[in-house]
């Protein structure tokens, strides 16, 4: 028998806390719950867990803070739960280091969906020499896209743009990760190149630029690329 994955959900409303447990105990899941930031950051040092749903509306403390302390000594991978009107504080949290996002109220799938993503880039040893959704590929080797077979010819920025959202497939990236990834300390603080870039890559490689197919916008958040289905 394998070992179950166990998933610490740091979350102070009881039917939340319910509704996940339920849903996940089912699988191959363990799920422990923590109704405060303060249990919460206990329980990560004692359990372990491979996951951490981590609400940021707590009693105790603010869900950024719980964040911030976790990462001084913890990789392990965290999911932010966040009500609509925590916008700000939600790109706050994968700036400092949140693996995504979901936004109450989600369904089981997208719970799934954000879960296994987020297991897969932590568990990954060496990164994933190909990359494929749909049409398109890139061999990260050769530094080589084909779109249904044809090659498609990007710029050096262009590239390093699709290949990092590419490599990060699945997750949400915050305009500022992008930024500080590609372009360093040098920006003056406005997105303009990023989304000049975006709009170059989605000409070359989407049927229609206004509905993606393959990288995909979240307003005021970042960008977040197709699930890589290479390894599948
Ligand atoms: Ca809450």
């Amino acid at each position: 028998m394998s070992t179950k994955i166990s998933i610490l959900v740091i979350e102070d409303e009881k039917s939340m806390c319910s509704y996940i447990t339920a849903y996940l105990s089912k699988d191959k899941y363990i799920v422990t719950s923590a109704l405060t930031g303060s249990e919460g950051l206990s329980l990560t040092a004692s359990l372990c867990p491979d996951v951490i749903l981590l609400d940021l509306g707590l009693p105790d403390m603010d869900g950024c803070e719980v964040l911030r302390q976790l990462r001084r000594w913890t990789r392990t991978p965290v999911i932010v739960v966040s009500a609509r009107s925590e916008e700000d504080e939600k790109v706050k949290a994968l700036d400092l280091g949140a693996d995504d996002y979901i936004t109450k109220p989600f369904g089981t799938n997208e719970l799934m969906a954000r879960i296994r993503t987020s297991l897969r880039h932590s568990h990954s040893q060496a990164p994933d020499s190909k990359y494929r959704a749909l049409d398109l590929e890139i061999n990260f080797e050769k530094r080589k896209i084909t779109l249904a077979g044809e090659q498609i010819h990007l710029t050096q920025v262009e590239y390093q743009l699709l290949s990092l959202l590419a490599v990060n497939s699945g997750r949400v990236l915050t305009y500022n990760s992008i930024m500080n990834t590609i372009w360093g300390p040098y920006m003056d603080g406005s997105n303009q190149i990023l989304r000049v870039n975006m709009a170059n890559i989605r000409r070359k490689i989407e049927k229609n630029p206004a509905q993606p197919q393959y990288v995909f916008t979240e307003i005021g958040i970042g960008y977040r690329m197709r699930e890589n289905e290479y390894d599948f």
